[in-house]
């Protein structure tokens, strides 16, 4: 047995209910309360601890940004899938892990124990060089963050002469949210949008025709975009050839980043200080442990190292993780599913007119069939666990 793991019991006979915790609702774990849905699983208590009531689903959040509607198309309601799973759900953050006394800190204070543990927080937004804009910096995550504060600043941009907001990140979030948030605000007084990405091809990680798209969208649209690295300022970001732009907002997207809780952990981290695990999912040093999705790192091999961060993938790891999950909780020494990515994973990228840019590996396309594509898979998506959670009374329990 590896060190952190704890027997459960003889094997096919746990001798008591083996406690699961599921941490964070991110997209592997919304595949984990389906898969209890559909099938409860035997001999497990399973806890979800999670900061917000909602996930959030980002793929429609650019959609929302650039033409809102009424209610919030990307929520899923956790606390309604976690009766229908019989998972009982704490509202609370991690902000501490030991993964040998196998135990999460929470906010409040308490300590939480478990025997089998999943994480799936995502990431955190680098914003150690943006700091200095204090209330301006409106950092992607946390998404709920994010998506509550936008109207006030869409609010702010229409009534706030000499308003401009600048997106910093070049990958597709930042293209993405550059140009829905130029859409938002068109009109009126218009309030300017700049997109800065240290990484002159944008769209890096996706064909170079994708990145040449999004720059002429982003052209055709009126946001300016400038090539370099950037440090925020009190009243704006501070370019590389020293000028200063003036924001009213400064949109974080630069990338996520590994919790700052995991350095603590006990877990062996990869090279960026995500959680280590292995095809199957399983942390490479505590057999206990699973991770999944943007806070985790393959080091199995270059391919799976090399994985882009994306909902995609965490989506996908889902029913393998449940999968693993259950295994375990019956036999700690059970062969495990492996999660093996596909070659190419499908991006579409919306560019707020009604279009969105497809990227297949090499194969690049653009066009309104292809956001029609992308609106339809990403709703089905969130009506998906709409209905799963349906028909429940959605409590929230609190200890
Ligand atoms: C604007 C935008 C658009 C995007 N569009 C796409 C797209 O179209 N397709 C795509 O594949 N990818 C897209 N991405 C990337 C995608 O959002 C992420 O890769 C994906 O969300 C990662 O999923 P996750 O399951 O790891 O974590 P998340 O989706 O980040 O979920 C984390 C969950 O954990 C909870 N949590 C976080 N910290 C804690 C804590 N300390 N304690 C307890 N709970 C915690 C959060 O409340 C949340 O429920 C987009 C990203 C952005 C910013």
């Amino acid at each position: 047995m590896k060190p952190g793991m704890q027997e459960h019991g003889t094997r096919g006979a746990p001798s008591r209910r083996v406690r699961l915790l599921l941490v964070g609702g991110g997209h592997a774990h919304l595949g984990v309360l389906a898969s209890w849905i559909a099938q409860a699983p035997q001999g497990l208590e399973t806890c979800l601890i999670t900061s917000d009531r909602h996930a959030i689903y980002s793929g429609l959040v650019p959609g929302w940004i650039a033409r809102p509607t009424d209610g919030d198309p990307f929520r899923i309601d956790l606390a309604a899938l976690a009766t229908r799973a019989g998972v009982r759900l704490i509202l609370a953050s991690i902000v501490g892990l030991d993964a040998d006394a196998r135990e999460v800190m929470l906010d409040d204070g308490a300590r939480v124990p478990f025997d089998l543990l999943s994480l799936a927080t995502g990431g955190e937004v680098d914003t150690s060089s943006l700091a200095a804009l204090g209330p301006r910096l409106l950092p992607v995550r946390p998404m709920h963050a994010f998506v509550e504060r936008w109207p006030g600043v869409r609010a702010a941009a229409r009534v706030t002469p000499g308003y401009r907001v600048v997106v910093v990140g070049g990958g597709a979030a930042g293209v993405e949210l550059a140009l829905a948030a130029r859409q938002s605000l068109a009109g009126g007084a218009s309030a300017p949008v700049m997109l800065l990405s240290d990484d002159p091809a944008l769209l890096p990680g996706h064909a170079a025709r994708a990145g040449r798209l999004a720059r002429a969208r982003l052209k055709a649209a009126g946001v300016e975009l400038i090539t370099g690295h950037a440090v925020g300022v009190p009243d704006g970001v501070l370019l590389a050839d020293g000028r200063i732009v003036t924001a009213g907002c400064v949109i974080a997207a630069t990338g996520p980043r590994p919790p700052r809780w995991l350095r603590t952990s006990g877990l062996q981290l990869d090279v960026r200080g995500f959680v280590a695990v292995g095809p199957d999912l399983r942390s490479v040093s505590h057999a206990g442990i699973f991770a999944a999705g943007d806070i985790a790192g393959r080091v199995d091999n270059v391919l799976a190292h090399n994985l882009s961060r994306s909902g995609v993938h965490a989506v996908r790891a889902g029913p393998v993780l449940a999968d693993n999950l259950r295994r375990v909780a019956r036999d700690p020494g059970a062969r495990l599913r492996h999660y093996r990515p596909r070659r190419h994973s499908l991006y579409l990228i919306s560019t707020a007119d009604r279009r969105a840019i497809l990227s297949w590996g090499r194969l690049v396309l653009s066009g309104r069939w292809v956001q029609w594509i992308k609106d339809r898979i990403d709703r089905r998506f969130v009506a998906r666990h709409a209905r799963l959670g349906r028909n429940t009374e959605a409590l929230a329990w609190t200890r």
